[in-house]
């Protein structure tokens, strides 16, 4: 394909007269050949849900991506990282047995429901670090390194609801949610070329147009849609995880309320990107059955 700056000053000499602003079909066509191609030699079932998704990039590159994003975010908190005392004990106590329930959850949700890929448990590295700080936020990257802000410890109030945000943390890394997002990303930087390619012919004013209106189809077409459901699956399998590990899954429903109280100006992800409160603890609410037998098969004492 020719560099469409260029492609487009000489097509219109050669052409001359026929400036004809119109849609250059064959370049769409290549580029929606090449995006169907992308499409399906990527997709792949998720882990937990069996959700087809679309993943070019292996959990070894996540790591690796994860861990370069993680120096990054740690050193320009250097001076905020704590290392000892109570709170990081806790923090890494609970993030090591979320991690431990990992596959024992995963293997028993695949006895009842009989879905999702096996997750490479072995190809993560995990590890949490706990950073003083206002905000209400935690994360886990993609290949498993995660934080803890310590503003997140007044709104989670207990360890049962601070497992229930580790858990969805931790969810979005093992559901390989980033790279997916990669990949959409990939597949939208191609459209976009395509078209900026297929419609450089056309009046400046209306390719402002089409280009806009393709990045409002992607963006509410699937990046929205997708977020949506990245959020909800990583409050189920968060949930199942908090649960396997023993933790009491009840308590997610009031650190999600208590999270909506104090969404405040600058939101945590996990409220930013989910459309509704309810929504979330209404979900919730509907998969606390399953996840009461998760933490009774796994976990010794009685509740
Ligand atoms: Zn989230």
């Amino acid at each position: 394909m020719t560099p469409y700056g260029s492609n487009s000053n000489e097509s219109r000499m050669m052409a001359g007269t026929r400036r004809s602003g119109g849609m250059r079909w064959w370049v769409l066509i290549l580029a929606a050949g090449y995006l169907g191609y992308y499409y399906l030699s990527n997709r792949q079932e998720a882990s937990f849900t069996g959700r087809k998704q679309l993943v070019e990039t292996t959990v070894e590159q996540d790591v690796a991506l994860g861990l370069q994003a993680y120096r990054d975010i740690l050193s320009g908190e250097r001076g905020n990282i704590v290392t000892e005392g109570e709170t990081p004990e806790m923090v890494r106590d609970i993030a090591q047995r979320l991690v431990a329930a990992g596959p024992k959850v995963e293997a028993l949700l695949k006895q009842s429901n009989g879905v999702g890929a096996d997750t490479p448990w072995d190809q993560f590295e995990w590890a949490v670090s706990v950073i003083e700080s206002d905000q209400a936020n935690a994360f886990c990257l993609p290949g498993g390194k995660m934080a803890v802000y310590t503003g997140i410890l007044p709104v989670a109030q207990n360890q049962d609801a601070l497992a229930a945000v580790m858990g969805h943390e931790i969810a979005h890394a093992i559901l390989r949610h980033g790279a997916e997002r990669m990949a959409h990303q990939k597949l939208t930087q191609i459209g976009t070329v395509a078209a900026g390619v297929a419609t450089s012919d056309m009046d400046p004013q209306r390719q402002q147009m089409v280009m806009a209106a393709i990045g409002a189809g992607a963006k509410f077409g699937y990046m929205l849609p997708f977020s949506r459901e990245h959020e909800s699956e990583a409050d189920y399998v968060g949930l199942m995880l908090a649960a396997g590990a023993c933790f009491d899954p009840n308590e997610s429903i009031g650190l999600w309320e208590r999270m909506g109280a104090t969404g405040g100006q600058r939101p945590p992800e996990f409220m930013s990107t989910h459309p509704s409160g309810e929504t979330r603890i209404q979900n919730l609410q509907s998969w606390m059955a399953d996840a009461e037998k998760v933490r009774a098969a796994l976990c010794e004492q009685t509740f």
